[in-house]
């Protein structure tokens, strides 16, 4: 193989592996979802970007951390109307052509509840996102770690990162922060809130696993439909998805792929708790996962779930770590020795990091909030859509979802899962839009954040997969115009007209069909 500078002549062809020495106008700290959408949007606006991350992987909690049970979900509001597009539809519908994703499940009973799942294998996710930073031009510095970023007086100007080179400072225009925690907005000295300790969300190590004899199961199911739960489909319509539609749903059942999710096994799970075969920090059941061929795994994204932990100390998640793992093999002897169809099933994977539910937040221009999401809040400068609840937090016991602000919530008549005080649906059944000014930190300039450490208050987080890259593309988007316009992105906020034009040629969905 001959080498030309940065350029290596490979087996693929002549391909621009970048060097130090090149300038870039834009540069990405993280290449999670929120990361990859910022890229891609960016380099289509014709600007020149670097995407820095840690790993030598793309997409971070996605692909990193034990691949996430619904990628995609909550694409199609409680309304069925698609409120997300935009490199969203783009990856889902290149996989799906592929044989590597699902077509969006919008079964009845999933759709009223606004929970439809549109399923991608995040194996070939990546695969595909590492071409599209090719197809894109977008230039990689992988295995990178961003340690600060450097600034002239409030203006960002670019960053450090430490590699197998040393440390590095790499000169930007605009820097955005896609690092999921908000290091590189915390190194630019932006404003960031965090929430306690005391009642942060649990962390978790996502498996996956092979060998389910589905049919079993699904006559388990079928048998059994007291056993699982109901309560989230039922919680955005409940005029229209009750519990006898859900019961009906899971007594017919005869393709697992309906279900989209598996959640509940209460008797099993309780005599299981009293021998000793399960451990109270999360209820029993799982996700699913699409293969070549048609084939689905079972993906276990709650079966260990440890709380009271920052992600911005490192003993909290070294215990976290320690603590999933023991969690992971109580879970998989329950799921082996218990559950109908899991006698020969296997763990195929087991996630290599923590998945972080809930990390800090940068404040920003605007603060999204519940109220902007019980309102169905529309902006001037909105660059997205988006129906995800506000107040829907993860707990460590038997509900384990949904849970809202408060880990004791105990409704009766939402089997316990929701608090209504603290939860806000979308009133109509429809969707809220977010405001570019969530990706602008007040007082630093040159700067914007994507993904889930935007400026919400903590019942609106938009850390969703879909959500970090409705916010990254158009980060990536907003980003390119202030360089092309030589402005800062808190400038670009007097006329986002442009922006929101971009990011529908880009496909976005700004709006719905009963917009006024
Ligand atoms: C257990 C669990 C299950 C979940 N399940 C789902 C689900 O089913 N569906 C769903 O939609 N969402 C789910 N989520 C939420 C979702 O996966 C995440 O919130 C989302 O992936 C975050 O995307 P992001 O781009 O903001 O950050 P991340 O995915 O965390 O990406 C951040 C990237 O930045 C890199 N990075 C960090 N620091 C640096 C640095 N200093 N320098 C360089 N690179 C850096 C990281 O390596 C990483 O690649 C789940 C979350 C958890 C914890």
């Amino acid at each position: 193989m001959a080498k030309l500078g940065n350029n290596m002549v490979s087996l693929y062809g002549v391909y621009d592996y970048g060097g130090y020495d090149k300038e870039y106008e834009v540069v990405i700290c993280g290449g999670g979802t929120s990361g990859v959408a910022a890229a891609i949007a960016c380099a289509r606006t014709g600007a020149k970007v670097l995407l820095i991350e840690r790993t030598g992987q793309l997409g971070g909690q996605m692909s990193l951390s034990g691949p996430p049970g619904f990628a995609y979900a909550h694409c199609f509001n409680a309304k069925g109307q698609k409120d997300t597009a935009g490199i969203v539809e783009e990856t889902h519908a290149r996989l799906y052509k592929q044989g590597h994703a699902l077509p969006h499940l919008r079964p009845k009973h999933r759709l009223l509840g606004g929970y439809t799942f549109s399923y991608v294998d995040p194996e070939w996710w990546t695969l595909e996102i590492f071409d599209m930073m090719e197809e894109n031009g977008v230039t990689l510095l992988l295995d990178s770690l961003v340690v600060d970023v450097t600034k002239d007086g409030d203006k960002a100007t670019g960053v450090v990162v430490e590699n197998a080179n040393g440390r590095v400072t790499i000169p930007a225009k605009i820097v955005i922060d896609c690092t999921g925690e908000a290091y590189a907005s915390k190194f630019a000295g932006c404003e960031t809130v965090e929430t306690d300790r005391d009642i942060i969300q649990p962390h978790s190590i996502c498996f996956t696993a092979d060998g389910v004899d589905w049919d079993k199961l699904l006559r388990y199911i079928n048998n059994n439909p007291e056993q699982f739960t109901w309560d989230q489909l039922a919680c955005l319509n409940p005029d229209v998805v009750t519990k006898d539609l859900v019961m009906a749903v899971y007594k017919k059942c005869i393709d697992i792929k309906e279900l989209g999710e598996v959640m509940g096994f209460f008797d099993l799970r309780q005599v299981a708790l009293e021998n000793g075969d399960w451990h109270p920090n999360s209820g029993a059941g799982f996700f699913l996962q699409p293969k070549e061929g048609g084939r689905i795994l079972a993906h276990f994204q709650h079966s260990s779930q440890v709380d009271h932990a920052l992600p911005s100390d490192a003993w909290d998640l070294t215990r976290c770590n320690i603590e999933c793992r023991k969690q992971i093999r109580i879970a998989w002897r329950f799921f082996k020795n218990y559950v109908p169809g899991f006698e020969n099933a296997y763990i195929t994977r087991i996630g290599s990091e923590l998945r972080l539910r809930e990390g800090a937040r940068i404040v920003g221009d605007y603060v999204l909030n519940m109220e902007d999401v019980r309102n169905e809040a529309r902006f001037e400068d909105g660059i997205g859509l988006s129906n995800f609840p506000a107040g829907a937090h993860h707990s460590t016991n038997e509900k384990t979802l949904a849970v809202v602000n408060d880990h004791d919530a105990d409704d009766e008549e939402y089997g316990g899962a929701q608090n209504q005080s603290e939860f806000a649906a979308c009133k109509n059944q429809g969707s809220y839009a977010i405001p570019y000014r969530v990706l602008v930190p007040k007082k630093v300039e040159n700067f914007l954040v994507a993904g889930k450490c935007v400026s919400t208050d903590r019942s609106a987080y938009l850390r969703y997969l879909q959500q970090t890259m409705v916010t990254g593309q158009a980060a990536g988007v907003a980003a390119g115009l202030c360089v092309k316009h030589n402005i800062t992105p808190r400038e670009l906020e007097k006329d986002t007209t442009e922006l929101r034009e971009i990011l529908l040629s880009q496909g976005a969905i700004l709006s719905l069909p009963d917009d006024k």
